[in-house]
This record gives C-alpha cells, sequence and structure tokens, in this order.
C-alpha cells in the first residue's frame, strides 16, 4: 500500500560545495572593521548577513570551511547530479521565507513527489500492516505529546507504548534517530513535542548547499578563515582569524552546538557558564548518507520513492532512491547505530548499505553500484555532527542560547525554539539574531522582546501545528 503523502511526509521528510562567488579575492585583505562580524557562513551566517546588508549596516563574514553552506553542502563533483551531503529539503512552503527568496534565485525550486513504502523483508508492506504502522506512530506522538505537559521533562524512550509490537524499532527508528539524529532514550519530549511540523518536502534540483551560496552572492565574506579568538565586552568586539583582526560592535556566532562546545573559539574573557552548558545539552546528533550509484534501476523503484523497513531495531536505515529521477540512491543511517557506523569509516558504511539493500531488494542491487560516497558529519571538523536536539530536561536551554552575551549573539539551528534541526530554523535564527544586533548597535530601534522590526517580514515562533500522531521531521 501507499501511505497518504501527509501521513508519510510527516513521518519521513525529515531527513534528508558549491563556491561562495563574493567571497574576498585570494590576497586581497581582510576588512580590519565593519558594524557587525558574522561568524560561520551557513543557512544562519547568510541570512544573518543579508539583514545587516539590507539595514545599510557593514558586515562581514568569517568562514572557517573552504565553502559556503556550512551543513547544507552540494557535492557537484562525485556524481553526474548533485548530491546533497547535508540538509536536502525545505519544509513549510506557506509559511517559510527562505523558499520565497529561494524561488526568486533563478535556480529550480519545487516540491518532490515523494513516493512511499515500507518493506517486510523482501516485499513491500500491505495496506493493513502498513495501517498498523501509521496507528503505532500516532500512538507514540500523542504519548510524547501528554507525557510533555506532565511536571517534569522526560526521555521520549521512557513513554513510548510497550505494545508497539513488531513496529516498535521502526517506530523508534522514525521519530528518533531519522527524525533528530538521537535516539528516543536521548530526547527530551517537550523538545519532541514543541517542534514544528515540517510538513512537505520542498528541494532545489542544484542543491541546497547550491542554493545557500546562491543567496550568499552579494554577502561580502571570508572563506578559509576560522575565527581562532573573540575577544568581547559590552561595547566592541574583536575576532582573531589567521588573516588578521576584524573590530566591530557586535558580533553574530552561527557555528554548530557542538563547535561551540570544543572549544575550538577562545574566548576572552570566557564565555558564560550558563550559555555554554546550555549548548553542551543541545548537542548534536548523527545522521550521514552514503550515496551509491545504482544504474539501470535494479531496485524497481520509482524517482524519489522513500522506503524504511519493518526492523526489530533501530540498526536500519532510511532509502531515498532514484534522486530527481537520476541514478543516485541515498541511504540514511543515524543515531547511536549511524555513530557507530560512521565511525568505522567510508568502507564500512558503503558495505552496510549494500547488506541492506540487498537484504530487502536481492543481491543484484549489491553488484549494480557503480559509485559510492559517505558522509561523516561526526568527524566534520567545522560541525561535529549533524543537528541539535535536546537532551531530557534541557528543552530551555535553546532559549538561553538567544540571550545576548555582552554584544555577542548566539544563532543558528540550535537557537531555534520549535525548527531546531532545519535549515529553515537556521535562516530564521540568523534574521534574529540579525535583528537583535542591530537593535544594539543602535539601528534599529528597540522593541518588546518578539515585536517585529518595521518592515521586517521574519516568520514568528508558531505553536507546533502538527496533525494527530505526526512526526517532527
Ligand atoms: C546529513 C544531514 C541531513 C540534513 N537534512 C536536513 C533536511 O533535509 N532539511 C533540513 O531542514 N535540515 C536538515 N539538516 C539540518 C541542517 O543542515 C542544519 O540544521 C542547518 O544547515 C544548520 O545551519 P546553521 O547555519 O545553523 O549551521 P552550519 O550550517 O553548521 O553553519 C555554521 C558555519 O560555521 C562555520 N564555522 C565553524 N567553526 C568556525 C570558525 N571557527 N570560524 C568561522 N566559521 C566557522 C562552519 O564551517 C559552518 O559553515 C540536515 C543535516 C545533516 C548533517
Amino acid at each position: 500500500m501507499t501511505m497518504t503523502r501527509r501521513d508519510f511526509l510527516s513521518a519521513f521528510s525529515a531527513l534528508a560545495a558549491a563556491p561562495a562567488l563574493c567571497a574576498r579575492a585570494w590576497g586581497a585583505p581582510l576588512p580590519r572593521e565593519a558594524d557587525i562580524v558574522v561568524i560561520g557562513a551557513g543557512a544562519a551566517g547568510i541570512a544573518a548577513a543579508r539583514r545587516i546588508m539590507a539595514a545599510n549596516r557593514r558586515v562581514i563574514v568569517v568562514e572557517a570551511a573552504g565553502q559556503v553552506g556550512g551543513r547544507c553542502r552540494t557535492d557537484t563533483v562525485t556524481f553526474d547530479v548533485p548530491f546533497d551531503r547535508g540538509a536536502r529539503w525545505m519544509h513549510n512552503p506557506d509559511t517559510n521565507p527562505m523558499i520565497k527568496l529561494a524561488r526568486n534565485t533563478g535556480l529550480d525550486i519545487s516540491p518532490v513527489p515523494l513516493g512511499q513504502k515500507i518493506r517486510i523483508g523482501r516485499r513491500n508492506a500491505r495496506a493493513g500492516e502498513t495501517e498498523e504502522f501509521l496507528a503505532a506512530l500516532v500512538r507514540a506522538n500523542r504519548a510524547f505529546d501528554e507525557a510533555s505537559r506532565g511536571k517534569s521533562d522526560v526521555a521520549c524512550a521512557s513513554v513510548l507504548p510497550k505494545d508497539l509490537g513488531s513496529w516498535a524499532g521502526t517506530v523508534e527508528f522514525v521519530l528518533g534517530a531519522n527524525a533528530t539524529g538521537k535516539d528516543l532514550k536521548d530526547i527530551s519530549v517537550i523538545d519532541k513535542a514543541r517542534a514544528q511540523e515540517r510538513n512537505a518536502a520542498i528541494a532545489c534540483r542544484q542543491g541546497l548547499g547550491t542554493l545557500i551560496a546562491k543567496l550568499g552572492e552579494q554577502v561580502p565574506l571570508t572563506l578559509s578563515t576560522p575565527a581562532s579568538r573573540i575577544s568581547w565586552s559590552g561595547r566592541d568586539v574583536t575576532v582573531d582569524t589567521p588573516a588578521g583582526k576584524i573590530a566591530a560592535r557586535a558580533a553574530i556566532i552561527t557555528v554548530s552546538s557542538n563547535v561551540l562546545t570544543a572549544g575550538n573559539i577562545k574566548f576572552t574573557p570566557d564565555i558564560p557558564k550558563r550559555q555554554l552548558d546550555a549548548a553542551a545539552k543541545l548537542s548534536l546528533g548523527s545522521y550521514d548518507r552514503i550515496a551509491l550509484q545504482l544504474p539501470g534501476n535494479p531496485l524497481g523503484l520509482a524517482r524519489d520513492d522513500l522506503i524504511i523497513e519493518q526492523s526489530a531495531s533501530t540498526r536500519t536505515a532510511l532509502l531515498l532512491a532514484n534522486i530527481g529521477g537520476s541514478s543516485l540512491c541515498s541511504i540514511d543511517v543515524a543515531g547511536s547505530f549511524g555513530r557507530e557506523l560512521a565511525a568505522q569509516g567510508e568502507p564500512a558504511m558503503v558495505a552496510f548499505a549494500v547488506e541492506w539493500l540487498g537484504k530487502l531488494f536481492g543481491s543484484e542491487a549489491a553488484s549494480a553500484v557503480k559509485k559510492s560516497s559517505a558522509t561523516r558529519w561526526d568527524a566534520a571538523p567545522f560541525a561535529l555532527g549533524a543537528m541539535s536536539s535536546a537532551a531530557p530536561g534541557a528543552q530551555p536551554s535553546r532559549k538561553i542560547l538567544t540571550e545576548p552575551i555582552g554584544c555577542m549573539f548566539l544563532a543558528g539551528e540550535a537557537t531555534h525554539e520549535t525548527l531546531w534541526g532545519t535549515v529553515d530554523g537556521a535562516w530564521d535564527s540568523g534574521e534574529r539574531a540579525a535583528e537583535a544586533a542591530l537593535r544594539r548597535i543602535g539601528a534599529l530601534r528597540y522593541e518588546p522582546v518578539g515585536a517585529p522590526a518595521p518592515g521586517a517580514k521574519r516568520r514568528r515562533h508558531p505553536a507546533p501545528a502538527r496533525s494527530a500522531g505526526a512526526p517532527i521531521n
């Protein structure tokens, strides 16, 4: 049976390098001053810089990596079609300002009509079995919602219904690792219940990394320039990089929660323990893609078919087949299983993917692999993981990260209360931090917290809108 589009998208939409054209020319001197300096050229950093430019203030973005995009990174070299190594879908097209901007870039932005199936061994699930699975998802989500209204925050796993039978492992995978990069035992039930639904999959045919680079084209930025130290006060800030120092009146720091807590950037004085503890409680989960080029469609699947299996455990994966009509397929692994697998290296990841496909589709699939590539986000030095999720008890940490630290403002997906773990949330957080920084330097008038800046079309953080029982990603 094919599920309804809404049910399945709700269940699976989670989870899914382009050059910076305005990057500082090689050898050109680093600007010594800006009104606001932005650390990181991922979605949050580019959104922040664009907002500052719209307010006619001087901004410079310093980026450690050699390309724009951060955890949105499109590999245009390995295969004959773009491969999104990080995020691949945007969500919520009716309310997502990033999608509106994306549509004006000239890139090809369109919904992905996902085909959605569950395998039980070598066959597709029957209608009744799919209904059972969907009912199990509804019950699990309802349990999370109810528990989130309780006195204390607990782990999602502790309230998962015990009688999900043969669907327990699949439900755990879909709602835990696949949605957030962490297992349900490591996820706050309040954080999970507060997450806004990601209700559609909107892709950029040229890749989401390409899109972020395009949106950053006019932004003054410098690549391969890691911030090594930030000296800050309530009045101004100095950022040390290998290319020199930049003085500014405010800074926006968009590095991931894991990069922040790893201490790769030194702060003088130290960043307050309150924010550092909050970031530690919002550590990144593990999520990786194993891409296989399978010419001739040996799996017999349609364009953009999305497949999971009935699994007795979370040692499983998510397949997106024939991406965009190509012969590229990605097998996504996540959570503690994905972390252990990725730690073993790319050959072990590819071997797992091939074996898993063989189990579900027969051994011809295994012998059809022409080319492969796997991401290892936990080991990527400027990300150190995939996406944040709150440890049990830690949902308030997201708000703590939005508090100003002198003239520094944190942004990035981890700082978003309802769209954490997404590009959309990262973008929104960058705009929010930019407005706070602009107010700080007197470029916007002070407004009550949460009030929109004049002319700004920033999304509010709505109460979670979830269809009954729909998972968040
Ligand atoms: C495999 C995978 C699949 C995903 N799928 C989806 C999806 O389909 N849809 C979705 O919405 N989200 C998805 N996500 C999550 C999404 O990618 C992130 O939420 C989002 O891209 C985070 O953006 P950000 O700007 O907050 O952080 P980042 O993208 O991490 O940006 C931070 C930037 O800071 C830079 N930096 C780090 N250290 C320094 C330093 N010392 N100096 C200067 N710069 C520094 C980094 O290089 C990086 O460019 C996925 C993530 C992964 C890993």
